[in-house]
């Protein structure tokens, strides 16, 4: 079945909704320290947008500023972690807002291609896929899934 845009998420409680225009730039999943705080979860999956395909359609989303010009979006009521806010190295023209893949209603819709912050994984979490490695937003060369 083919899912159309926009795509539609919100927090667990339902106070925070938005919608995304449009296709991400990328999926990714993101093994960084400043993630796992952030969900309490070991890895977490980001679906990459530009900041002017998504609307914030119902509510308010509180802000924690994770890092100089980094924000992290999460609902005041539930808790919910719903994004990252920045201008990121990887997409330099414009601001960008990850949502986090698993508060969309259709997590589905989205599959991941790499795995970001690869160094930084907690050691038993075995990564069984051939999707590349990238240690920060550098591809790790010789580190295409398994080691044979
Ligand atoms: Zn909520
Ligand atoms: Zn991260």
């Amino acid at each position: 079945m083919e899912i159309s845009s926009p795509h539609k998420g919100g927090c667990m409680c339902g106070a925070i909704r938005y919608e995304a225009k449009g296709e991400p730039r990328i999926v990714v999943n993101c093994h960084c320290s400043s993630c796992r705080r952030h969900t309490g979860a070991p890895v977490v999956t980001l679906v990459i947008f530009v900041e002017e395909q998504i609307k914030f359609t119902k509510g308010e989303r509180k802000l924690y500023e994770s890092s100089p010009g980094v924000r992290r979006a999460f609902c005041g009521d539930c808790g919910t972690s719903l994004t990252w806010e920045a201008r990121s190295k990887r997409f330099p023209d414009t601001n960008i807002i990850d949502l986090h893949i698993s508060t969309f209603d259709r997590p589905e819709a989205f599959n991941p291609t790499q795995h970001d912050f690869y160094e930084e994984r907690i050691p038993w979490f075995d990564v069984v896929d051939t999707l590349p490695r990238f240690v920060g937003d550098r591809e790790l060369p010789l580190c295409h899934g398994p080691e044979a």
